[in-house]
């Protein structure tokens, strides 16, 4: 079977123990990075000859959906949100003349998406750090572009339902009423944040189809995705 599109861009980064890393902010009961192990080897005694790996990681390691949950407490959870969230239609605003560290303003989005965003659509902001992405570090952290309280809005009022990053989207502006306010404001408006894509110079085209579907989690506030362009 053939299917009906042109290419398939793979915009998620890479979930290697080797290189994939998060920092642990204050308040975890327990760290759980990135890791892999095997549980049983194929030359296991009554094995059957096969291997089974388990993983130990965060529901947001490597490319992944938040649902509101994540921010606000009681809010909808990755099980209870619909599929079309996860497919359909996609644009990308170029903001990389934003690295290292710049803000991103209203007026920056309104310069690069503002007559083609439509209600409704996914918006994966570009910058290209993560096509270098060095598992995490505060060098990473601090090069990433923030968005601004207005831009936040803007993308707000603009009725986007999920926002892309190929950078780290835990920067705010300074002086910011809360810590991460902007992707907590995202989620209080039911937006679901997408963070830790790549690759995104590879997709070429205005408008594209997003594919990125969460696992069928039940009661989760995240989930690991295969974020793909079709184009
Ligand atoms: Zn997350």
């Amino acid at each position: 079977m053939t299917l009906p599109i042109g290419d398939i861009v793979d915009i998620s980064l890479e979930l290697d123990p080797k290189s994939f890393g998060m920092r642990t902010p204050a308040g975890f009961t327990k760290d759980m990075q990135f890791a892999m192990e095997v549980l049983k080897e194929h030359d296991a005694p009554g094995g059957a000859g096969q291997i089974v790996r388990g993983v130990h990681m965060r529901l947001h390691a490597g490319s992944h959906v938040d649902a509101p949950e994540h921010n606000v407490r009681g809010g909808t959870q990755i099980h209870q949100l619909p599929l079309g969230l996860f497919i359909g239609d996609a644009i990308i605003a170029d903001l990389r003349d934003k690295m290292p560290g710049k803000a991103v303003t209203e007026s920056d989005l309104t310069r690069t998406i503002g007559t083609r965003v439509k209600r409704g659509d996914r918006v994966l902001l570009r910058t290209d750090h993560n096509n270098a992405y060095d598992g995490g570090t505060d060098r990473w952290m601090k090069a990433s572009p923030y968005l601004t309280i207005g831009a936040t809005n803007w993308l707000i009022e603009r009725g986007v339902v999920v926002v892309g990053y190929d950078f780290y989207h835990g920067n705010d502006e300074p002086g910011a009423p809360r810590v991460f306010h902007n992707s907590r404001t995202l989620s209080e408006h039911g937006i679901i944040t997408m963070p830790y894509l790549k690759n995104l110079d590879r997709i070429g085209k205005e408008r594209f189809t997003l594919v990125a579907l969460p696992l069928n989690l039940i009661g989760a506030e995240a989930s690991p995705v295969r974020a793909v362009a079709l184009v």
